[in-house]
This record gives C-alpha cells, structure tokens and sequence, in this order.
C-alpha cells in the first residue's frame, strides 16, 4: 500500500525492478520482451499521471505486473473475432454476411499456407489468369456465356458501367435509385464509373414509353437496378427485364442488371420465396448481369459479372479491373462454394446459408428447448426468461419483406417500465462482453435470441456461466 507522504519515485517500481521479476517473464514469454516492456512504460506513465488523485491503489509490485498483463491482453485481441448472430438476421451485412461451408474453409487453408497456381498453367507451364479458375464454373451454374469476378458487388456495379457506358448516359428508373447500407447509391456509383444518369419515371410507376423517350446518341446502356432492401407497394408498375431488353437491342445498347442477391437456384423448392437469378435475368434478354458473393448465394464477399461473351470481354480489358480483382484465398472459397452447388440435392444440408434459411421452426424450438435451462441458470432472478415464436428475416436486402417463422429465447427484466430500457441495454450489453459475444435484439421491452443461426449450442452453453460472473444484472 502507499504512504501518501512519500515521493512519487519512491512510490512506483522502476521499470528494470518490474522486468526482472518471475511474473514479468511469463509474460515476456507469452507476448515478447518489447512489447511487454512498453506496456510496463506505459502502465507506469499511466500511474504517475494519475497518482496524486489515485494513491489509494494497491502500488506494490505485483498490483503494477497486473496492470501491465491486464494492458498486454487488451493489447494482443484481434478486434475482428467470432461472435453469435442470434439476432434473427441470417445475412447480416454487420456481422460478416454468410458463413462459410467447410470445403471453403478448407479450401482457403491449402492455398494460404504456400504457394498455388493462381496464374500459372500447369498444363503448358506458362503464365495462367487467375479468372481461368472461376469463370467456367460460373458459367455451367448460371448459364452464362462468359464470366468474371471482382471484390464485391459494388465493384462489379462500377466495372460494368466504367467498361460499357463511360462518358454516356445510362436511363435507370427513379423507382430503382437505391442506396444499400454503407453509401452504395446508384448515383453516386454512376458519377464514379464516368457515367451520366438519366432518371425515368417517378418513385412509384416507370413506363415503357418512359425509358424509350429517354434513349439518345448519348445513350452507353439501359440498367435496371434490382430493389433488394425495400418494396414499393400499392400503385406501381415497373417495366420488365424483357420489354426493357426489346428497347435497349433495338438500339444497339446493352442491359444491364444489379440483382443485388443473386441467387443460383429456385428457392422455393426450399420453402423459401423466389429470388430472381442471373440465369432468368439472362434468359430475358439482360445482357449483363451483377450480383454478391456473400448473400444468398453463401459465399466468400466477391462480385460476380456474367453474361455476353464480347461484353464480359470488354469489362476484363479495363484495367480497373485489376484494381478491382479478388484476391486467391477468396477464389478458393468462392470455387468451394459453386463446387456445392453442382450437387443440388445436398446443397441444403452443406451450405450453411440455405441450411440456417430453410431451417423448420420445430428444429429451432429443440435448440431453444435445450438452452433455456442453462440461460435461466445464468440468468439473476430479476428477469424472466422463456420461449417465444419469432420472425427471421433474411438480411443484406434481400427479400426485405419475407419473415421465416423461427423461436426465440425472451429474457424480460422485471421492474418498472422506467427502468427497463436501461437494464434493457445492460442485458445486451453484457451478453456483447462474453468471451465469444453473443448478439440478441431488442424487441417489445425484451431481449430476444432468436435462435435459427445457433448451431454450436454447446459451445454457446460452455460460455453462459461468465453471465453470473459479471455480476447481477
Ligand atoms: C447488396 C447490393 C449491392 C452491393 O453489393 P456488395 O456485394 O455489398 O458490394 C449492390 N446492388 C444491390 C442491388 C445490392 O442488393
């Protein structure tokens, strides 16, 4: 303890006295003598800063190394780390969109760990293109003609207007001038590809004569934008992907389509509501057409472009696309994943995505069934925990209005009104702090784990009782 008579000096340990001692050398064995000496630099400047007001704090010896692990460990997390969606989003954008299948894990690992042939032909021992790996593939599942893939769906949006309309303008309806989360909006997008947006239409109804008194000399392309994350409900009309391809061919332009989500096959046949897929599109005259990695089709962020042969040829020249290009350990995972989907009849039960998406109701109330009885157990007797039927939603824009039936565990703190949006918060919170956080929502003055994403339920158990040692809620 200290004197708060005595010198600061006298007070704290020097920095040499720490180091030699036997706990610091476990700890320059775990992170390093550098780092462990800074952080003891920097525990001390903290103490002396802060002592004259703070010198009731336990100052000896080990009490400094404590601080000085505390500070190293803080220090070596990665801040990017698992969690549990349990927030009923299956594809949420904030938490890292699809989970990955096995064979993508794996296939990532192997090309990670050495060296691979990502440019290289092992046929002719020459130089290879690294698209050679995908492009085929992509073209057996959707059809396509040729294809070519990029870093995400934004990316494949702005290469596909920088290759085919740049310096000219593109008519798109103002019913489609989306923004998705994280300022993806048309407008913008177009500006940056050198495109010029022509607007046709109003918000609700866009006409074919619309698009067609738009179309000029100046006209690069027709693009229509799929409105993933929201519906335009009651008086409305859009023009179709096919009458809109008779206008663009009759003048020579090419259309383009952002599906947003694109999926590659029919998911009704899983219960699922159908989502458009770049084969349709295609079969409907679009010529090119743009969709994501990581939303329903479950894979790695990537963007993929297919469609016309000479077309895809012509956004493969750009050179942004090189600046645009995905990277090998995304290629593997992106192969993995399409390599799934040539085996339609397992892919429900491979791919995590339309695994957690089809899920029964009655295999999430199993789940809900068995770890009730250890979120009541962690839980402090100031709340009432039980089971609720519940509403999923898919997530990333996609089907912004479909709900999949699913089971939540509900924790209700008791109380008044008043006080419980703050212990609310304090409920979510302290399931945020858990070694793997684990994130509920907020709903009808409940907490709510919606349980469709929770497949490690043991390893979801093992980490409750750190609940109790946090300290009531
Ligand atoms: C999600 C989405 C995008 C952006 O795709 P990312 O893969 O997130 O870059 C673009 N357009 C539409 C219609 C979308 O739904």
């Amino acid at each position: 303890m200290t004197d708060p008579a005595q010198p600061l000096q006298a007070v704290l340990p020097s920095v040499d006295k720490l180091l030699r001692r036997d706990e610091t050398a476990a700890l320059i064995d775990a992170y390093g003598r550098t780092a462990t000496t800074n952080a003891v630099r920097q525990v001390l400047a903290e103490l002396r800063e802060g002592l004259p007001a703070d010198k009731s704090v336990a100052l000896d010896e080990a009490g400094v190394i404590g601080r000085v692990a505390d500070l190293l460990e803080a220090q070596s997390a990665f801040t990017l780390r698992p969690v549990f969606n349990l927030t009923g989003t299956v594809l949420h954008t904030n938490l890292g969109r699809a989970p990955l299948p096995e064979e993508a894990i794996e296939a990532m690992t192997a090309v990670a760990r050495g060296a691979s042939n990502l440019e290289f032909d092992l046929a002719t021992g020459k130089r290879g293109d690294r698209d050679d790996h995908l492009d085929a593939l992509v073209c057996e599942l959707t059809g396509a003609e040729a294809a070519t893939v990029v870093n995400n769906n934004a990316a494949a949006v702005l290469l596909v207007l920088n290759s085919l309309a740049k310096g000219k303008e593109v008519p798109v309806s103002r019913g489609e001038l989306i923004e998705i989360g994280g300022s993806f909006r048309i407008p913008d997008i177009m500006r940056r590809a050198g495109c010029k947006l022509v607007e046709v239409g109003t918000t609700n109804r866009t006409h074919l004569k619309d698009y067609a008194e738009a179309v000029g000399d100046k006209t690069g392309a027709l693009m229509k934008v799929h409105t993933s994350n929201y519906e335009v409900q009651g008086f409305t009309k859009a023009v179709g992907e096919k009458e809109l391809a008779d206008v663009a061919h009759k003048h020579d332009l090419p259309l383009i389509d952002d599906l947003g989500s694109g999926t590659l096959v029919d998911l009704s046949q899983y219960g699922l509501p159908h989502e458009p897929t770049p084969a349709e599109a295609m079969a409907n005259g679009v010529d090119v057409v743009t969709f994501s990695g990581d939303k329903l089709l479950g894979g790695p962020q990537a963007g993929l472009i297919v469609g016309r042969a000479d077309l895809i040829a012509k956004i493969k020249k750009n050179p942004m696309k090189r600046a645009l290009r995905i990277d090998k350990v995304t290629m593997a995972a992106l192969a993995a994943v399409l390599h799934l989907y040539r085996d339609p009849d397992r892919l429900a039960s491979r791919l995590p995505t339309l695994r957690l998406l089809a899920r029964p109701q009655e295999e999430i109330a199993a789940v809900a069934q068995r770890v009730l009885p250890s979120i009541a157990a962690a839980m402090g007797n100031d709340v009432v925990v039980d089971t609720i039927d519940c509403q999923s939603q898919i997530g990333s824009g996609s089907l912004p209005i479909e709900r999949l039936p699913s089971v939540a565990v509900r924790i209700q703190p008791s109380g008044t009104k008043k006080g419980r949006g703050a212990a609310l918060k304090r409920l979510a919170e302290k399931f945020r702090s858990l070694p793997v956080p684990v994130i509920g929502r907020i709903q009808d003055d409940a907490f709510l784990l919606d349980l469709r994403c929770l497949e490690d339920a043991d390893g979801f158990v093992a980490q409750l009782a750190k609940l109790k040692e946090a300290g009531g809620q």
